[in-house]
């Protein structure tokens, strides 16, 4: 039996057998070797055993996705009867006289980087297929198994390294019990895709949890953040016996979820959901969510091979719009970057992504790949309540070019003769404290602000939101976040305009007293968390959350903003 301890980031508890999920260690010598014939009778080896297991993938992803997933592996297989690339390897071989491993690698690099140089956007994602493929052959010729997430065949709790959202994507999330990774912190992917699937979420653990990860079992909590490899009898009664106080709790909470958040002393706001897709549109309705109040695009770019074009766009935001009636939909324009890497988008190798080149910088540098999104929103907002919100604005100026090609955008759509909503309001993520200092002035160029606190904190405190090492630091509950927060709302309201918040703040249950006493108007979380958010505001009177609040923002540290909340519990 083993304990550690990692960082709570989605609460639940979760009891099973471990799924481990394992980056390959494809590293390999290069030597000399003069036996051609014999590297290619080995590399025939490989080339045989990879298209069993590329054939096994697509038929599940055709079961479980559709022909647009199984044709990615077609081509991979395609890839591998390639008499070209052959040819190439067998003469790197005996020309260079080098081992097989090494002239395979330097055959499929020259083929991905010349897909690469191409200005065609389709073969430039052809590029990653082609690494993706010689690996795999790599892979086996290391003698190595393959740890793909979607081999996963039976209900466990995923442990990793870290996982990316394109890692997920073929993931069979009804298997999953819950995440326990080594890295990353409460902001991390893992958390917020935890979060959004309900499933409890243990991060940041360290490289002990992969030390220990052979066991049968493991327990992980998600609101303590304790983690037991091979857990003893007494301990899997507790856990058990715990798990069944807090699912009767949320019980009750999710029985109340389709009423209004409305405070003791009649003071309502608005309960809305956080969504990375189509299918959390249903979830965040079942959990109560009176709207979305932020819609992450990037699924649409992960889904899809090549970036999806503005019909494939409009029936995306259409299905969300649709089971959403009219509802509030804030949609997020495309916020690749830092943490969120799309295979096709190349932004180069930078030293801080995190301060890098992304998002609504990497839009307004590609007016015409950013026009395609707008114009697809633009479209489909028409009988719909859809607005339009900008991610990492940092100046005025950037607020002002996005509205200026959102304005084009809506000129081409008329154009071409569809319509489009009477009014679409357009605001921006506060996320970087420029913004959150210039309150009063970016209020008077947009409709609402959207408070990101998962990135305003990592900016706020210098700590890189999936850096383990400092997740100590990025508390959200910082009173120095908090003081932005108070100001972002305060200047928000004397320009008239709304303030929500659709960071992981929102649903923290520590922080809904503060925020709804800070006066915020809209919480924006994963659907799971809205119930007990919802319960929480029920509890309280604004009179007392408006005075917790005041006194929070003079305290020194988040700990000190978490015990006196604690300490304030109506
Ligand atoms: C945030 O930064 O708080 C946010 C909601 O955006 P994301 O987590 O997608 O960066
Ligand atoms: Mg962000």
């Amino acid at each position: 039996m083993k304990i550690i301890s990692g960082i709570a980031a989605s609460n639940g508890i979760a009891i099973g057998p471990i799924f481990l999920y394992e980056e390959e260690d494809l590293s390999f010598e290069r030597s000399r070797c003069s036996d051609s014939t014999k590297e290619m009778k080995r590399l025939n080896g490989a080339l045989e055993k990879a298209r069993g297991e590329i054939e096994t993938i697509r038929d599940k992803a055709e079961a479980e996705t559709g022909s647009d997933e199984a044709a990615i592996f077609e081509a991979h297989a395609m890839f591998l009867d390639d008499p070209a690339l052959l040819e190439a390897v067998e003469k790197t071989i005996k020309e260079e006289q080098l081992n097989l491993e090494s002239a395979w690698m330097d055959s499929i690099e020259m083929y991905a980087s010349q897909m690469e140089a191409m200005e065609d956007e389709y073969f430039k994602a052809r590029a990653a297929d082609i690494r993706d493929v010689g690996n795999r052959i790599l892979r086996i010729l290391l003698g190595k198994q393959e740890t793909d997430l979607s081999s996963m065949t039976s209900n466990a709790v995923v442990v990793a390294r870290d996982l990316t959202p394109s890692d997920t994507v073929r993931m069979n999330k009804k298997l999953v019990l819950g995440f326990s990774t080594v890295e990353g912190g409460p902001t991390s992917h893992t958390a917020i895709l935890a979060k959004a699937l309900g499933l409890p979420a243990v991060v940041g653990a360290g490289s002990e949890l992969l030390k220990h990860a052979d066991t049968k079992k493991i327990i992980i909590d998600g609101s303590t953040g304790v983690i037991i490899l091979d857990p003893d009898k007494k301990q899997v009664k507790e856990y058990q016996e715990k798990q069944g106080k807090e699912e009767k709790r949320s019980k009750i909470a999710l029985e109340h979820a389709h009423e209004p958040a409305r405070t003791r002393d009649g003071h309502t706001v608005e309960i809305v959901a956080n969504a990375g897709g189509p299918e959390d549109a249903a979830s965040a309705l079942e959990h109560g969510a009176e709207g979305i109040g932020l819609l992450r695009t990037e699924f649409l770019y992960l889904d899809s091979k090549t970036a999806p074009d503005e019909e494939t766009q409009l029936a995306a935001y259409t299905a969300v719009l649709d089971v959403m009636g009219k509802r509030p939909v804030v949609v997020r324009t495309i916020d690749v970057g830092g943490d969120k890497e799309i295979p096709y988008i190349n932004l180069g190798r930078e030293a801080n992504p995190f301060l890098g080149f992304r998002a609504i910088r990497m839009c307004l540098q590609d007016p015409e790949f950013f026009k395609t999104q707008l114009r697809a929103l633009v479209r489909a907002s028409f009988g719909h309540d859809l607005r339009i919100m900008f991610p990492m604005i940092a100046t005025i100026e950037e607020v002002r070019q996005a509205k200026v090609l959102l304005e084009e955008a809506k000129r081409e759509v008329y154009k071409a003769n569809h319509s489009i909503a009477r009014t679409i309001q357009v605001g921006i993520m506060v996320e970087i404290p420029s913004v959150a200092i210039l309150a009063d002035l970016f209020a008077r160029e947009v409709d609402f602000f959207s408070i990101g606190t998962n990135d305003l904190t990592q900016y706020t405190l210098a700590a890189e939101r999936t850096n383990d090492r400092v997740a100590y630091l990025g508390d959200a509950c910082h009173p120095a976040v908090l003081r932005e927060i108070a100001r972002v709302i305060e200047e928000a309201h004397k320009q008239k305009i709304w303030t929500g918040v659709c960071g992981e703040l929102a649903g923290d249950p520590d922080a809904v007293p503060i925020l709804l006493g800070l006066g915020l108007d809209e919480f924006s979380m994963a659907p799971s968390l809205i119930p007990r958010a919802k319960e929480i505001i029920r509890e309280w009177k604004l009179k007392d959350a408006r005075k917790a609040a005041a006194a929070v923002l003079n305290l020194h540290t988040a700990r000190e903003v978490r015990e006196f909340i604690h300490s304030q519990k109506p």
